[in-house]
């Protein structure tokens, strides 16, 4: 009934050499297939899920919301709250234009872009993944990085003609794509890439960004649909001190249910119709169950939350990485966010990444799910620990993977 088995490709667990799991509930950090086993799950619907499955706090809010009616295609005051609440966190948002996905918004930003700028061209990084737009597959990560295919077919040649992919981290490429003559209306990156699995920006990189975006007048788009509100509360934004133009939010944003966003200055989301002649619209956009979720999830993250995220990840980075013994496995990690990559040393960029062992990942990977552990599936993705993994579960994942190694050697 479903090609694939699945509604999003990297689900079917291809690249690992096993069928897609169909999951019937969770809880906390535990989930359970059809078939009655139980995992613990550091997939959390690929990071929507920072307060794990069913929180008590979201289900409330959600079901306070359902109640009152599931949808209306108006504005409501739940809009206006997320969007103040995002503003509070997230330096150089005034103003948020929300959608169901990370695509749309994605799409939406490179619009304002180019209606801002009057061009056309824009520059992306290979290995980054900005949501299955046309113009945003070229070398992309994620599921297009898993599949091994290095585009999509049915994009129209001169819609990818007008993408520019940069090596990451690699500034003389950077600013050959930004030269003068010819610069581009955007530069679009995900600050700390999480789709060709966790590679984050050699120092200095991100600023240099910035300030290619200054030197030639392109928009800078920081995609934060992965690290948003994850790696600190303000997202890598704060984290790192280098603000985008715009900004891409969604998964925590959403807190589980179907919402992203795209925010910025006034002046350049008033260029959204019905201000300005940048069309763009949804039908579910804003949806109230989507905004209850999201702001019950805001909530939560205090800053004992990032506090727990920050040890969580490292104590499970630092026991995966001893249970790893001598083999060629390295980690790289920020709150909230792991790669274990089946390479000598943590990759720089996309090039470096592909040259991992995706064998004995896939291997690796199978061995954990005998284990009770749910991995992402693919050696181009992130882990997800959440608020809801305890100190056991952590321990017990460990030693999985100490397994795992040991049953693949
Ligand atoms: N941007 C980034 C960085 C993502 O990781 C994703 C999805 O994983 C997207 C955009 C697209 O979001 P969505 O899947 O909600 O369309």
């Amino acid at each position: 009934m479903l090609p694939g088995g699945v509604n999003s490709p990297v689900r079917a667990m291809r690249a690992i050499g096993r069928d897609p799991l169909f999951i019937a509930r969770g809880v906390g950090a535990e989930i359970v297939d059809a078939d009655g086993a139980s995992y613990i799950d550091y997939v959390c619907s690929w990071g929507a899920l920072i307060a794990g499955h069913a929180h008590p706090a979201v289900l409330e809010a959600v079901s306070v919301a359902a109640a009152r009616g599931t949808t209306f295609g108006a504005p409501t005051e739940g809009e206006v709250s997320l969007a103040e609440a995002v503003a509070a966190r997230v330096p150089g948002v005034a103003m948020l234009r929300m959608t169901s996905s990370g695509t749309e918004a994605a799409m939406t930003a490179i619009r304002i872009a180019r209606a801002s700028t009057a061009r056309e061209r824009i520059v992306k990084f290979a290995g980054a993944y900005h949501g299955h737009s046309d113009g945003l597959l070229a070398a992309a990560g994620s599921g297009v990085a898993t599949a091994g295919i290095p585009a999509s077919l049915g994009v129209p040649a001169a819609v990818a003609a007008a993408t520019i992919v940069v090596p990451w981290n690699d500034r003389a490429a950077l600013e050959a794509a930004t030269a003068l003559e010819d610069p581009p209306a955007a530069i679009i990156a995900e600050p700390y890439p999480a789709n060709m699995g966790l590679v984050p920006p050699q120092p200095g990189f991100l600023e240099f960004l910035r300030e290619r975006a200054d030197a030639c007048g392109a928009v800078l788009i920081l995609d934060e649909v992965i690290s948003g509100f994850r790696v600190a509360r303000g997202g890598a934004s704060e984290a790192s001190g280098v603000s985008g133009d715009l900004v891409v939010l969604g998964k925590v944003f959403g807190g589980g249910l179907p919402a992203a966003a795209v925010g910025g200055s006034r002046a350049l989301m008033e260029l959204l119709a019905p201000v300005g002649a940048v069309y763009q619209a949804g039908t579910l956009s804003g949806n109230p169950l989507a905004v209850a979720a999201g702001l019950a999830t805001l909530e939560l993250l205090d800053d004992a939350a990032y506090a727990r995220l920050e040890s969580a990840t490292r104590t499970l980075a630092e026991g995966i990485a001893a249970a790893a013994g001598g083999r060629e496995v390295s980690l790289s990690w920020l709150p909230g966010l792991l790669t274990v990559f089946f390479c000598a040393s943590p990759p720089r960029d996309f090039a470096e990444a592909a040259r991992c062992d995706t064998a004995a990942f896939g291997a690796w990977c199978r061995a954990l799910l005998e284990r009770g552990v749910y991995p992402p599936p693919s050696q181009f993705e992130a882990w997800f620990p959440s608020l809801a993994h305890t100190d056991a579960q952590i321990e017990q994942t460990i030693e999985a993977a100490r397994g795992a190694f040991e049953a693949i050697s």
